[in-house]
């Protein structure tokens, strides 16, 4: 009978687990899980009702939602992907639910359904879940590896390592001979404080784009504007996207907002054309974009100097210009960043060029297998990083033991 120990009692660690006494009946499975409680980030995730995946159904669309681990995911997805992992949860009675914004969530809106539905699933498959045991070394030893806590030594001859973001299983698994690029804060909200924002939270702008200015780092959706600075999915996608670089910057960095997504040439053309139009009316009364949140135009035309008492048919060609510029590459300068609804997450884990995909498996250590956040792979938010355990924990099922 061969051993299997699983190191990390999150997602990760229940779904390859699972997948692995599956397809292995006669294997013994045991989870070492360091805290008192298993699958507290599954508990917490979401807000409490757990983002679980999110409803995208073509791999080549999925995979661009990972800033890390796009090229190493588009295998993996075609093998196991979010209709996947929906039709599992369903199959083991846990009806979801896809929202608006295509995020999947359960039904029941409570994350314990999931933690209920995994529990119930590891009993049935009479998986050992050892809590408060966590692992403290790694020995390889002839075929197999010795893996010690504090009061026990376990024999493997299968590794799991699903231990998440922990800096002491990172330096774990250097000793161990792997690569590990180190971990920089992903998915956050940029600190800007200016006048053109100020008293303005709340307020939020349907398809702005935002660059990184001086690089190619880009992103385009709704915009929030907070009491802080600027948040919304096209902030925290160019967070996730740009956190190599703006931590290399410290976080201080300027932003270029382009308000209307479209080009200079457009947007100059449509406010020459309604000031053709429209001259006797007053500027802060009306402009020529029909969703554009009235008070952030009343802050930016005051901004390149149209008074009140403006009409648009005083506009010269230089304030036009000017305005232009304001609406489609104002420049704000970021000064730090603040966790996205406690939902912080890392870039940076075991380097993804010494794992082989197919299997999810180390190229350097026979038989030890990787998922979850220990690898240098994350995403947007939207139940992504869900994904990514998920597919992970399947496809280790899959390989452990073939
Ligand atoms: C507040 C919050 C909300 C989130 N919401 C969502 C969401 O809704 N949707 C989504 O897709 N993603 C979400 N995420 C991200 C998601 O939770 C993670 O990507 C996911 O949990 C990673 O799973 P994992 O199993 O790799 O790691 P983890 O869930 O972190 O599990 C690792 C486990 O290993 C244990 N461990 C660590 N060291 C040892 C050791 N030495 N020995 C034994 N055990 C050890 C840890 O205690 C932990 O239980 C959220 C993250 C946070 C912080």
């Amino acid at each position: 009978m061969k051993n299997v120990i699983v190191i990390g009692g999150g997602a990760a660690g229940f779904f390859s687990a699972i997948h692995i006494k599956e397809n292995n009946p006669n294997f013994n499975v045991t989870i070492l899980e360091k805290g008192k409680e298993v699958l507290q980030k599954v508990r917490i995730s979401g807000g409490g009702r757990c983002n679980v995946t999110h409803a995208c159904f073509t791999p080549k669309e999925l995979i661009s939602f990972y800033p890390r681990g796009k090229k190493e995911l588009l295998g993996p997805f075609h093998q196991f992907m979010c209709g996947d992992t929906m039709e599992w949860f369903e199959s083991k009675g846990v009806p979801l639910k896809i929202e608006a914004d295509n995020r999947v969530f359960p039904v029941s809106n409570s994350s314990q359904s999931i933690i209920d539905c995994l529990f119930s699933e590891v009993t049935r498959l009479q998986i050992e879940v050892k809590k408060s045991c966590g692992v403290l070394a790694i020995l390889p030893k002839d075929n197999t590896y010795a893996i010690q806590t504090k009061t026990a030594t376990f024999i493997a001859d299968f590794v799991v390592f699903t231990p998440g973001s922990s800096e002491k299983m990172w330096t774990l698994i250097q000793q161990l001979g792997h690569t590990v690029i180190p971990t920089v804060p992903s998915l956050f909200t940029f600190n800007i404080k200016d006048k053109r924002i100020e008293g303005l939270p709340g307020l939020a702008v349907q398809d702005v784009t935002v660059t990184i200015k001086d690089t190619k780092f880009s992103s385009q959706g709704p915009l929030l504007i907070t009491h802080w600075g600027m948040s919304g999915p096209a902030i925290l996608k160019l967070s996730a996207f740009g956190a190599r670089i703006l931590s290399e910057k410290n976080y201080q960095y300027q932003v270029l907002v382009n308000w209307l997504s479209d080009t200079s040439e457009n947007v100059k053309e449509q406010l020459i054309a309604f000031k053709n139009a429209d001259g006797k009316v007053m500027v802060n009364k009306r402009s020529p974009f029909e969703k554009f949140p009235k008070r952030l135009w009343a802050s930016l035309i005051q901004i390149v100097g149209i008074t009140e008492t403006t009409r648009w048919a005083a506009l010269s060609t230089k304030t036009i210009e000017k305005l232009t510029q304001e609406l489609v590459a104002g420049t704000y300068h970021a000064q730090g960043k603040s966790t996205f609804k406690e939902e912080f997450v890392t870039a940076g884990g075991i380097d993804l060029k010494e794992v082989n995909f197919k299997r999810f498996e180390s190229k350097i250590l026979p038989n030890f297998f990787f998922a979850g956040e220990i690898l240098n792979i994350d995403a947007v938010t939207g139940g992504f990083n869900f994904q990514n355990a998920w597919t992970g924990g399947y496809i280790i099922g899959k390989s452990v033991g073939n």
